[in-house]
């Protein structure tokens, strides 16, 4: 490894961020991360910190997952690579397809389709709505609904139902058809609402006269996040997602779940639509599907879609999705692996009761820290602090005070993540008691440092 100074002075210099402004990134060059361990990282200056951010939402078995590892070296030793486009596949996408049809819901999401990331996998998932009612002849659903606050990746199609401006505005135009509906977002919504119970029923009504404004039969698909992620971690009301679901089958509309986050144990579940009881149309994962190690992503596939594929005899069922790496057998070998430890672990177990202990701690500090304005979790380890200057008027805190909140809690051995207003905590599921008290003890010295 190059020696520290080397790395600070041209890491700014010679790389732009993704999701950084390069004038930033030279002014506050980031924090070089080299080496890691169970769910600690460590800095290039040997600063040791609790992971409270799981890498992005995805080492969720932490780093020093061992089956996953040798996996990963195994099958790179026996077949580092080889497509599964149209006439070859390799044994590791079938067993993995085999393992992933029993993951998501009770019943029904049995085809998958490979894809090398979740913004690849929404993209899929979008094209693949369009085709299913192209093929039953009803090719006039097109559009696209998505909640406000949501966030699918940032290809064309994805950014387009992205529900934060940040990551719309410098590219459009984008698609067009894509309409946004109010987000079940409690601490700030249209309806000044603060009842999660009566905003959900606002924002399905909301949904509602969407699709009749823009008529049901022009609409593709919907497509939400079971718990919204990147947009500040948003738990809509239990009633939410099955409401959204009753609305989609009233009225031909797909349901796509967007569950790059959520899956693998993230809610205390095995998936987002299993904690709510949904069975969505398609489904898509990445991210924690190989705990990190290996870019990899999947589509699932409801029977009663697939079906429709399955049966055209007319050539329009054809799949013009896909990628090099999707499907990767290295990425396959690391998926395997990784569910079997997530099986083996019941991880999922252990993110329920450690999020309920970090979500319980997170209210105790906003009753220390004036700037805590919201506390959301409940669901899983996902966790948000969104924090404000002032509580009454609810304006959002300015960058240099949350970014010394930051530094101060990096300083006091937790790295966590900072987006907008919002301090977002997604440790690795396999936290313990002690590690989530730590987390809680850093952030107090973060704040106490204001
Ligand atoms: N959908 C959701 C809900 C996500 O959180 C993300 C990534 N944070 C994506 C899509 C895009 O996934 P990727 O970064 O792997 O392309």
């Amino acid at each position: 490894m190059k020696d520290s100074n080397f790395l600070k002075e041209n890491n700014a210099r010679r790389l732009w961020h993704p999701m950084s402004h390069p004038a930033e990134s030279l002014a506050n060059p980031p924090d070089i991360i080299v080496e890691a361990e169970g769910v600690e990282i460590i800095d290039v200056d040997g600063h040791r910190m609790v992971d409270a951010v799981g890498g992005l939402w995805n080492v969720n078995l932490g780093y020093s997952c061992q089956p996953v590892k040798d996996a990963i070296a195994a099958q790179l030793n026996r077949l580092p690579y080889y497509s599964i486009f149209r006439g070859t596949t390799n044994d590791n996408v079938i067993e993995l397809a085999e393992m992933l049809a029993g993951f998501f819901a009770p019943d029904g999401l049995s085809r998958a389709f490979y894809t090398s990331g979740g913004s690849d996998g929404v993209e899929v998932a979008l094209r693949l709505a369009r085709q299913y009612h192209k093929i039953r002849g009803e090719a006039g659903k097109v559009k696209f609904l998505s909640l406000k606050k949501g966030y699918h990746g940032t290809h064309t199609l994805g950014a387009s139902v992205n529900g934060n401006a940040n990551f719309r505005t410098q590219y459009e135009p984008l698609m067009p058809g894509c309409f946004h509906t109010p987000a079940p977002y409690t601490y700030r919504n249209p309806f000044n609402e603060s009842d999660p119970a009566r905003l959900a029923q606002l924002c399905l009504a909301a949904i509602e006269d969407e699709i009749r404004f823009q008529d049901p039969s022009t609409i593709a698909a919907f497509i939400m996040e079971p718990v919204l992620g990147a947009g500040g971690v948003i738990p809509p009301h239990e009633s939410f997602m099955p409401g959204v679901r009753a609305l989609c089958s009233k009225y031909g509309i797909l349901l796509i779940a967007d569950e790059v986050i959520t899956a693998f144990g993230r809610t205390g579940s095995w998936s987002g639509s299993r904690h709510w009881g949904v069975q969505p149309d398609l489904l898509v994962s990445a991210k924690a599907i190989t705990n990190g190690y290996f870019p990899f992503g999947v589509v699932m596939v409801a029977d009663a879609v697939a079906e429709v594929f399955e049966g055209d005899a007319t050539g329009k069922g054809a799949i013009g999705s896909g990628y090099t790496y999707s499907g990767h057998p290295v990425g396959a070998a690391a998926a395997i692996a990784c569910l079997k430890e997530t099986e083996r672990q019941q991880v999922h177990l252990n993110a329920g009761a450690r999020g309920d202990q970090l979500f319980s701690g997170l209210q105790a500090l906003m009753a220390r820290h004036q700037v805590i304005g919201d506390v959301r979790g409940g669901h899983g380890l996902m966790c948000a602090l969104e924090l404000v200057s002032d509580r009454a008027s609810k304006a959002p805190i300015d960058k240099k005070t949350i970014g010394k909140v930051h530094r101060a809690t990096y300083e006091a051995g937790v790295m966590i993540r900072v987006s907008g207003n919002n301090i977002i905590l997604s440790p690795p599921l396999v936290v313990t008691k002690a590690d989530v008290a730590r987390i809680l003890s850093a952030l107090d010295a973060g704040f106490a440092s204001l």
